[in-house]
């Protein structure tokens, strides 16, 4: 097969750039180098009106006014702003705080925070068994002093997209702010903060195809209009919520990244799709007791997990070098907890800790998907011959109703 080695299959840590967002950013390393809050010459003007343009680039993807969008140092920064920045502004509306339990790491790393130190409260809502939270579990964890919702709208792990008009239809019904996390939806599925009822989210550009170190955060200006309390003092920049000199060739190529996704989502989502169904078919008709871990339905088109019983997924990914997958969470990896995604799902613990995210995009090939299939299956196939517990079970052996020796 032709191929070349090795093969990213690693999507939703981050994504390749495509070359039409770099070759928009080239000039504003070099030649249009001013700083855009510079008001008294062309050069300060020639980068301002860059990022104005990339502002309603970015405002176009998600039906948002470019007026409300803050430019970032990427999604945590964005995260932290909206969720450090709210709970500080609106202190008096309420110490209580409601979130998913499958909710991204840096929303629950800045919430766990608050809470240890500021004393917020915070209410984890339980998914069901394909990642999804139910509107009256919403519902139920909503109390009178609740001052903001969050609800991850596209799962990096499990790739599961939830229901945001329902959930921001309950959330504004309630009185409370419904911030998302749509790092990983942007450009892969519509967003409509309209729609959805959001009144903070927060994006990430390396996510779909545009740069590291930049990201913005949506900020609802009318019904109501959200306020900030700022995280980084300075110049005053982005409306006074986030200073520092802009980022000018990074937001360049976000805006550009969110204008090719925006013109070209519909097509590639159905491409997308197409090779991680067969991707996911290959892989189950080539070995058993392979469980797909998410929705079969609301889930991003690039997404596939999957448990591979009686496997270790650390294993398969060292069985598997020249393609780059991710176990568990990418921001997770440096521990070796199984992720807390899985778990959230009901899945067993041994079964959480034999997951694999394949995450596939704009660039994959058929050809790719062929070869991790066979790869895929080859390492499954051996890595069982391999396994007492794999054996037993094909014996017919309950392995529930066998007693363990403890060492
Ligand atoms: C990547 C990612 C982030 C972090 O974005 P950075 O730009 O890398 O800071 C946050 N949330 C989700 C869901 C992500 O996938």
């Amino acid at each position: 097969m032709n191929v070349k080695l090795p093969i990213y299959m690693d999507y939703q840590s981050t994504t390749p750039m495509d070359p039409r967002v770099l070759e928009a950013m080239l000039p504003y390393f070099t030649e249009v180098y001013g700083h855009p809050a510079s008001r008294n010459h062309s050069f300060g003007w020639a980068a301002e009106s860059a990022v104005d343009k990339a502002r309603e680039q970015v405002a176009g993807l998600i039906g948002a006014d470019p007026k409300e969008i803050v430019f970032t140092s990427g999604g945590t920064e964005a995260i932290n702003l909206a969720l450090k920045g709210a709970v500080e502004m609106y202190a008096e509306k309420g110490h209580h705080v409601v979130m998913s339990v499958i909710d991204s790491r840096p929303v629950k790393d800045v919430l766990h925070r608050l809470a240890r130190e500021k004393g917020l409260e915070v209410t984890e809502v339980p998914v069901d068994k394909e990642g999804r939270v139910a509107v009256a579990d919403v519902q139920a964890a909503m109390r009178p002093d609740t001052m903001l919702v969050s609800v991850m709208m596209a799962n990096n792990e499990i790739g599961t997209v939830q229901d945001m008009a329902a959930i921001g239809k309950a959330v504004k019904a309630a009185g409370a702010l419904f911030f998302s996390d749509v790092s990983e939806a942007a450009g892969k599925v519509h967003v409509d903060v309209e729609a959805m009822g959001l009144d903070l989210a927060a994006l990430s550009a390396h996510k779909m195809h545009g740069p590291k170190g930049v990201g913005a955060l949506y900020v609802r200006r009318k019904k109501p209009r959200v306020r900030l309390a700022a995280q980084i003092d300075g110049g005053g920049h982005e409306r006074g919520m986030r200073s520092g000199t802009a980022n000018v060739p990074g937001i360049v190529g976000m805006g550009v990244a969110c204008d090719l996704c925006k013109g070209e989502m519909a097509t590639e989502a159905g491409r997308v799709a197409a090779l991680r169904d067969r991707l996911m078919n290959g892989i189950l008709a080539g070995c058993d007791e392979v469980h797909v871990n998410g929705s079969a339905t609301h889930r991003l088109p690039g997404n596939l997990n999957l448990s591979f019983a009686y496997i270790e997924g650390e294993s398969m990914l060292l069985g598997m070098k020249d393609v780059a997958l991710s176990s568990g969470s990418a921001c997770t990896t440096a521990t070796l907890e199984p992720s807390y995604v899985i778990r959230a799902l009901g899945v067993s613990e041994d079964l959480a800790h034999s997951s694999i995210r394949f995450s596939i995009g704009r660039f994959t090939t058929e050809a790719e998907v062929d070869y991790v299939i066979g790869k895929t299956v080859e390492a499954v196939v051996r890595l069982r011959e391999m396994s007492p517990l794999y054996e037993l079970a094909k014996e017919g052996v309950d392995l529930s109703t066998v007693q363990w020796s403890s060492h």
